[in-house]
């Protein structure tokens, strides 16, 4: 379920289909339907819940991943229905960043997310299957709320609030060492290139292309998590630090983008941002506003911005015209062919802060 059109769903269905193989699923069938808003029980309706509980049996699939975030008791009353695991996207995308994360923080970064989803949920359990039962069956109320079940979740609950906690401190502790890494950059007054964009969008490529430093390359969602940092020289011989972070995705679940901020700072602290975008993509603009969004959340929409449209070598020569007009001010490339990446150097330097040169050096 999505607010805008069918294409809208459609695209989402097929991006979350990306997504599930990403995490190493094989899809086996997709569904979609359409509705004013979700039901608020199955988030489907009941019809189609008993239409999925046949294709499941038919196809003899093991998983549901539905397109959205499931609330709690949805999320159980489909399990009841389907008999299979029930994913939701936000599971869904917290499941590969994990599977992703290399570094330390990245790592510390995800399972706090990871927790901060759960942490509802475990509420939830208890309280929607009571809520459930009292709506449906009479008498039933209550059932779940006290009693032992009640003390196996406190448990779980204090146990999943400590780890946090810590969780917390420790990614707080590393987001101060990577502040003063950034601030001795600041005074050897490098200029520093955040290098941002959708998903699959090609900022590891454009980082190769520019630096010629072998950073994977991966067509799957999310090859991207923790940040590189590299060194990148522009034409004029200056030298600037190029980062690569997270990929942007839509509905980026935002236990993610809270748990990522320390890593996104990165971007917030930018003398300038490629914002890559994928211009053989069916959808280029909402991939943009949909990265926006999230460097609103994280401070950074005051960078100054280039806007590079990346994968000219695979766009039309129409798709080309048609996007120009809408994004006059962009820089085209192939970080493939190589196209445009001479232009979208001298661009750098010319955007590049330009430090006093004149430095007094005063010795005692
Ligand atoms: P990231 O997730 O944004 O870091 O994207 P990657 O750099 O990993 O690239 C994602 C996919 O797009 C890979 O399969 C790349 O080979 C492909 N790709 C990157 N740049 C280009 C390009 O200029 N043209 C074409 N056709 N494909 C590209």
């Amino acid at each position: 379920w999505t607010e805008g059109t069918q294409a809208d769903a459609d695209r989402s269905l097929a991006e979350l289909a990306a997504l599930a193989e990403t995490a190493g699923s094989q899809v086996l069938e997709a569904v979609s339907q359409r509705r004013d808003k979700p039901d608020a029980a199955t988030y489907v309706g009941s019809g189609k819940a008993n239409e999925i509980r046949d294709i499941v049996a038919a196809t003899g699939a093991d998983t549901v991943i539905c397109d959205g975030e499931l609330t709690p008791g949805q999320l159980n009353q489909l399990e009841k229905i389907l008999k299979v695991k029930v994913v939701d996207r936000t599971a869904l995308i917290l499941d590969i960043f994990a599977q992703h994360a290399s570094s330390r923080e990245g790592k510390a970064q995800v399972e706090l997310a990871q927790m901060q989803y759960m942490l509802p949920r475990l509420r939830g359990w208890g309280e929607s299957l009571s809520r459930q039962a009292g709506g449906r069956v009479a008498g039933g109320g209550g059932i779940g709320t006290r009693g032992p079940g009640e003390t196996k979740i406190e448990t779980d609950r204090r146990r999943i609030r400590a780890r946090v906690s810590k969780l917390r401190k420790e990614i707080a502790g590393m987001a101060t060492a990577r502040a003063t890494q950034r601030s001795s950059r600041d005074r050897n007054a490098t200029p520093s290139v955040a290098i941002a964009g959708y998903t699959n969008a090609g900022k590891s490529s454009l980082l190769n292309a520019l630096t010629g430093a072998g950073v994977l390359v991966e067509d799957a969602l999310f090859a991207t998590l923790d940040p590189t940092v590299r060194r990148a020289e522009s034409p004029d011989g200056r030298e600037y630090t190029l980062t690569d972070t997270v990929g942007f995705v839509r509905h980026l679940p935002h236990q993610l983008v809270d748990a990522f901020r320390s890593t996104l700072e990165e971007v917030a602290a930018a003398d300038l941002l490629l914002h890559v975008v994928d211009g053989s993509d069916p959808d280029p603009l909402g991939q943009i506003d949909a990265v926006r969004v999230v460097l609103g959340e994280i401070d950074a929409a005051a960078v100054p911005e280039v806007i590079v449209v990346n994968k000219v070598d695979a766009m039309t020569e129409d798709d080309i015209l048609t996007l120009r007009r809408a994004l006059p001010g962009a820089v085209w490339v192939s970080a493939r062919t190589g196209t445009g990446i001479e232009a979208l150097r001298e661009l750098i330097a010319t955007r590049l802060p330009h430090p006093d040169v004149d430095v007094e050096v005063l010795v005692p």
